[in-house]
């Protein structure tokens, strides 16, 4: 058994938690420590229970709960060297278990992979979480598919990407300068919901059956133009059985049973 809760998703905060019946980890903590109990209480998680967090890259809206959370629950932050090493400054009493990019360990029952992605941080990863012959993918924060992430993610039943913006949102937002604009659209910013499309078209015919689309922009994309165009372009490669759904900022958290 393999549950899945998205506890936040976005420019202002990142979190997921995955269960088995005996191992409970987050991915990312990009909310304060206060929200992220917050929104595990409202599923009937205990703070405490955690066996550790997974950190896929620094940047705030994927760490910014770290520090606190570590002094107040003492769980372990699973995160490679580099990452560790940007947030030295904000994680005073952090105990952290540092991986290798690229070389799977267990938590618990889980087994963890991690790739690299490209981005425009220290040493940024996705992950795909395994266990029982189940797997659930986490690819957000990437400015294109390499090789290496879809061969990862081509093996998981549940995929959270990112589907950050409409290229043609972005391009008419007014109040986005330019720089930030073209810092988004690079080849380390973020996955636009044409890109997401692209990328599940081609790992189609594997064992992909539910995805859930994440990080959207809040002011260049909309949950119902995200579906529509990946729902779109995975009817046109033969995926409409694939369940689509969308992990919208501010949704409340639901438990997914996804293996
Ligand atoms: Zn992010
Ligand atoms: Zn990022």
């Amino acid at each position: 058994m393999l549950h899945l809760s998205v506890l936040a998703s976005g420019s202002s905060g990142n979190c997921a938690l995955v269960e088995t019946a005996s191992t409970r980890v987050l991915v990312d903590a990009g909310l304060s420590a206060r929200k992220i109990a917050q929104k595990l209480e409202i599923i009937g998680v205990s703070p405490n229970s955690l066996h550790g967090i997974l950190l896929t890259h620094e940047h705030s809206d994927h760490a910014q709960g770290i520090g606190v959370w570590a002094r107040r629950h003492g769980t372990p932050i699973f995160a490679n060297s580099l990452t560790a090493e940007a947030l030295k400054e904000e994680s005073k009493g952090v105990q952290w278990r540092i991986f290798t990019t690229g070389s799977d360990f267990d938590l618990g029952d889980l087994r963890i992979q991690s790739f690299s992605v490209p981005h425009d941080a220290a040493e940024p990863v996705g992950f795909v979480l395994q266990h029982n012959g189940s797997g659930v993918g986490f690819l957000t924060d990437l400015g294109y598919a390499t090789r290496m992430a879809l061969e990862r993610v081509r093996t998981v039943h549940t995929l959270l990407i990112e589907a950050n913006h409409d290229e043609a949102m972005l391009h008419n937002d007014t109040r986005r300068p330019w720089a930030i604009k073209q810092r988004i659209l690079s080849r380390h910013g973020h996955l636009s919901n044409n890109a997401a499309a692209q990328l599940l078209a081609e790992i189609l015919g594997g064992s992909l059956r539910r995805v859930l689309l994440g990080h959207l922009s809040e002011d260049c994309n909309t949950p119902a133009l995200a579906l529509q165009t990946v729902r779109e372009r995975l009817a046109l490669g033969g995926g409409e059985a694939v369940e689509v759904l969308c992990a919208a900022p501010g949704d409340a958290p639901s438990r997914l049973l996804v293996g």
